[in-house]
């Protein structure tokens, strides 16, 4: 994570329409196609049935995130379904994460709900997981409430937990009795101290927290990091109390980043899921990765000036 005030600036240059316009014109000349698959389906069905020849799992998600009309929402849930049936009829390891933002969440709870039942239900009837992403905190209670409702049918669903926020570890606690299948992470945006750990050092802790009390209750986790040493105490932790290394939890990266972390896991025997994003609307989404790391903007900037 990036000191807070070149984070903030990053961040904030995301919600600039100029910097949003200049960089979109450039397309993935930029950069993004290091993070990004591609702008078409065709181009994630590629990179995702490469990974799994690899050994790996993948989450597939459509780029997309705070939409302002209904026929936009609807149309990403159906793609969504469709990808379902695609990945059943094709054989790969994949499966889909997604913001309740872009099935509707900004214009109607009800409508995210609906959506996010639909999408439940297709990967149920193809033998598959979903999982909702966790945005910014005003999102949170909205989505920890669509997941319960979710959970009440499904069992094939999940959530998302972020170790910077301090409600996270009751969040977490209110959520064992359902056997919860929770990815936890570090937390993608910059959130005022009053809500959020400030300090690198406590985020840290706090995630080690959360994947400890995780690991010691029924359900599945996701331990979604690139932190080699949260890895490692997480590899420690359930070495020290008998977690199997497959069947109770996996690691989870993001495309393009650690990727030889990845492969060491996945050649000591764990299962390692690529969260892989494909689509047209990559710029929010990259900017949140050049956001957590300096040496990113330098790259980015290479490409920019065609060096
Ligand atoms: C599978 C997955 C799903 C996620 N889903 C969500 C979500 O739903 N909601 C949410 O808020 N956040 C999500 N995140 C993002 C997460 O919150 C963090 O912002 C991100 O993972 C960076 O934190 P870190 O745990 O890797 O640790 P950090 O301490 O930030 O990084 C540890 C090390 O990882 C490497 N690294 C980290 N980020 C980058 C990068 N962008 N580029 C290059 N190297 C990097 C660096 O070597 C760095 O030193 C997700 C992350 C993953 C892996």
């Amino acid at each position: 994570m990036l000191d807070r005030p070149l984070r903030a600036a990053i961040l904030a240059a995301a919600d600039n329409g100029t910097v949003r316009r200049a960089v979109t014109r450039y397309g993935f000349r930029l950069g993004a196609a290091r993070f990004v698959a591609g702008e078409s389906e065709s181009d994630f069905l590629r990179v995702a049935a490469e990974l799994n020849a690899r050994g790996f799992a993948v989450a597939c998600g459509i780029l997309g995130e705070g939409v302002r009309e209904r026929g936009e929402a609807d149309d990403a849930a159906n793609q969504y379904c469709n990808l379902l049936e695609t990945f059943a009829a094709r054989g790969l390891d994949a499966n889909v994460a997604f913001k309740l933002t872009h099935v509707g969440l900004d214009l109607d709870a009800q409508l995210a709900l609906a959506n996010a039942l639909r999408i439940a239900r297709t990967a149920k009837d193809t033998g598959n997981t979903m999982r909702l992403d966790m945005e910014q905190s005003r999102y949170v209670d909205a989505t920890l409430g669509v997941y319960r409702q979710l959970r009440q049918t499904f069992d094939n669903v999940g959530f998302v937990l972020q170790s910077c926020l301090r409600r996270s570890a009751d969040d977490l606690r209110s959520m064992l009795p359902l056997g919860p299948n929770v990815r936890l992470v570090k937390g993608a945006y910059l959130e005022p101290p009053a809500i959020a750990f400030p300090k690198k050092r406590d985020v840290d802790e706090s995630y080690v927290r959360l994947a400890e009390l995780s690991l010691s209750n029924p359900g599945y986790t996701a331990i979604a990091t690139h932190d080699p040493a949260i890895v490692e105490r997480v590899e420690a932790f359930a070495a020290r109390t008998g977690v199997p290394k497959k069947g109770r939890f996996e690691f989870q990266m993001l495309y393009g980043i650690s990727t030889p972390l990845a492969r060491s896991l996945v050649e000591r025997g764990y299962r390692v899921r690529l969260a892989v994003p494909f689509g047209r609307y990559w710029f929010p989404y990259l900017m949140r990765r050049l956001a957590e790391r300096p040496a990113n903007v330098a790259f980015f900037l290479k490409g920019a000036l065609g060096r």
